[in-house]
């Protein structure tokens, strides 16, 4: 195969405990596309949060890759260590008035009868972005602000490679939404589109669950002056009973998944899932290379029986 320069891929787990069955998914997806393009993956830690993230488990995601055959380029980049890059963006947007802080806390955004999005978060009302200096002040002496920038009213439209056209009001399906927390952590949206320039990302292939989140994303790299990557957002993969996958199911859990499968057979059944074989049999990342399709993979969730 050709080697494709200009294709990037990337992984971007959350080292907050072990990878699920829909992580490694997700991640294989990832590399295939990828690779299959003769393009280069790489490897973001996303350990903003100091309070869920370890070393640990930052070490346990690179190992569980390596088990799969799930190889990466360069150097891993850990969230953790570029602060200053993201409170740089973060200076840039402010300086362009973008940016105010937000003292309300959860009850009260939640109390707000605004309307829900479509991922189940409330679409902030904007109230503390029209409070007077005074209030400002006032508010400051007792709370420490988390940050919003603030949306225009428009449509940010995009064609996903998989999931097909998709388009979101900002200020109507959105909200003003957080960049800094109120304990100066920031936020995965700012963090994400920052990273993914730095480290030349030109493919995105994730969960649909951040499907919601991408129009987000373009709008902050446009605002940034930030290219914008191809997306991919793979479908969900469900536990029997219909529920999204969480790290909690111990079940759908690598370390539970490595008594009962070896690398070859897990790679084969995630495969046979995404249409990329028909029928599971073991079969390494390599061996599916060639057989990598946009057009197999399927657009809907779909149950992991395991
Ligand atoms: N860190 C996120 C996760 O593990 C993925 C973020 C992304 O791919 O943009 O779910």
């Amino acid at each position: 195969m050709e080697a494709n320069q200009t294709v990037c891929g990337r992984f971007a787990p959350s080292p907050s405990g072990r990878m699920h069955l829909g992580n490694l998914w997700s991640a294989l997806l990832a590399w295939l596309a990828a690779r299959s393009q003769g393009g280069r993956m790489v490897l973001r830690l996303e350990d903003l949060d100091p309070d869920r993230c370890t070393q640990a488990w930052c070490d346990q995601v690179m190992e569980d890759l390596e088990w799969l055959g799930l190889t990466w380029d360069n150097e891993p980049v850990y969230q953790s260590k570029r602060t200053e890059a993201y409170h740089a963006a973060f200076a840039a947007l402010e300086g362009r008035g973008l940016i105010y802080p937000c003292y309300c806390t959860r009850a009260e955004r939640l109390a707000a009868s605004a309307p829900h999005r479509s991922d189940g978060a409330v679409v902030y009302d904007g109230r503390c972005r029209r409070l007077t200096p005074q209030e400002r002040e006032e508010l400051s002496q007792t709370r420490r602000p988390a940050w919003r920038v603030t949306v225009p009213e428009a449509d940010v439209s995009f064609v996903d490679r998989i999931q097909g056209p998709f388009s979101q009001n900002l200020a109507r399906e959105c909200g003003d939404f957080i960049l800094r927390r109120s304990d100066g952590v920031y936020a995965y949206q700012l963090a994400v589109v920052v990273d993914d320039a730095f480290m030349g990302v030109t493919q995105v292939v994730r969960g649909s669950d951040l499907l919601s989140s991408t129009p987000r994303q373009l709008w902050l790299q446009d605002q940034l002056s930030l290219p914008h990557p191809e997306y991919g957002h793979v479908p969900l993969l469900l536990s029997p009973d219909g529920r999204r996958l969480a790290k909690r199911d111990r079940e759908q859990e690598l370390g539970t998944l490595q008594s009962r499968y070896s690398a070859p057979e897990l790679v084969g059944l995630l495969a046979c899932w995404a249409g990329l074989i028909p029928e599971p049999a073991p079969v390494t990342p390599e061996e599916l290379l060639p057989l990598f399709s946009w057009d197999k993979l399927p657009q809907a969730d779909r149950t992991a029986p395991l």
